[in-house]
């Protein structure tokens, strides 16, 4: 017998509420997303019957995130700065946290700037998009290690119709080496390796490149900031997020790299998450 929307929706919270820690969310979330019904419609049609086809999606979605696979990978995009971005699990899922990177970053652009501006480790985009999109006159260069996640990033690109921005392959600056930039960006890897948080909920299914930043999880953060500082303009800025315990290590190794004017910025959280410093001109 067809299920109505009501009696889905009733269904797949039950089936979740053992996995998840938000089961009538994710099945309102994985109902809308097969019948492609707003918040409203799922509610005014609760009467309504599920199509053979829907039905079929829907119970093998609510089996995949029985299993834990995020919502985002299976509805296969998550906002971000009021963008709608595709992701895989070719790329991390952007988070909260990082749109305060966001922000902090266009605190220091002044709007009619014509900036050279670098996203290093850009996943889905998130980051450069939501610069491009706000600093249209700025020029933002997108870089990945993964082919898989450049070609998610690019077709954000596209589907955003965002086109003040430029993707190459290769690890943090090298593929830009012969540029100079007014910023540089990044929310790079910087889990520990041996951190237990990696085997729990939705970061289990995220990659492992996009997490790890080796044994204390500042490998990355230290080729960037040394990179960084050759590739900066005289006063240019280099912004990062990183562990809500990593701020004063990260001070360290900005200082060491020659950075100077080093301030952090606490999430909603209230952990230090986002550093940002700059390339003075004559050394600080
Ligand atoms: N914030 C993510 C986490 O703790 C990590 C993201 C990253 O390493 N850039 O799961």
């Amino acid at each position: 017998m067809a299920l109505t929307y009501g009696t889905a929706l009733r269904d797949a919270i039950v089936a979740l509420t053992a996995s998840s820690p938000t089961p009538r969310l994710d099945a309102e979330v994985l109902l809308r997303h097969v019948t492609g019904s707003t918040p409203t419609g799922l509610i005014a049609g609760a009467d309504r019957p599920l199509g053979a086809d829907e039905m079929r999606r829907l119970g093998g979605l609510v089996s995949r995130r029985e299993r834990g696979e995020p919502i985002a990978y299976l509805t296969g995009e998550r906002e971000f700065w009021s963008l709608r971005l595709k992701v895989t699990p070719a790329t991390l899922i952007p988070r909260p946290e990082t749109e305060l990177l966001v922000e902090k970053s266009l605190a220091r652009i002044p709007p009619d700037a014509r900036w050279n501006i670098a996203d290093l480790g850009t996943g889905s985009g998130a980051i450069a998009l939501a610069i491009a999109h706000e600093r249209p006159r700025c020029r933002v260069y997108a870089c990945d290690h993964s082919v898989a996640a450049l070609d998610v990033a690019r077709a954000n690109a596209t589907q955003l119709g965002i086109t003040n921005i430029e993707f190459s392959h290769g690890d943090w600056l090298a593929p830009l080496a012969h540029r100079t930039f007014e910023m540089v960006v990044s929310n790079p890897p910087y889990v520990r390796a041996d951190d237990p948080h990696l085997n729990a909920g939705d970061v289990r299914f995220e990659p492992r490149t996009a997490l790890i930043g080796g044994a204390d999880g500042l490998d990355a953060i230290r080729l960037i900031a040394k990179q960084a500082f050759a590739l900066l303009m005289p006063g240019g800025f280099l912004l990062l997020e990183h562990g809500h315990d990593q701020a004063a290590t990260v001070a360290e190794i900005l200082t060491a790299a020659g950075f100077c004017e080093i301030l952090r910025h606490r999430d909603l959280a209230g952990h230090d998450r986002i550093t940002e410093c700059r390339a003075a001109p004559t050394g600080c």
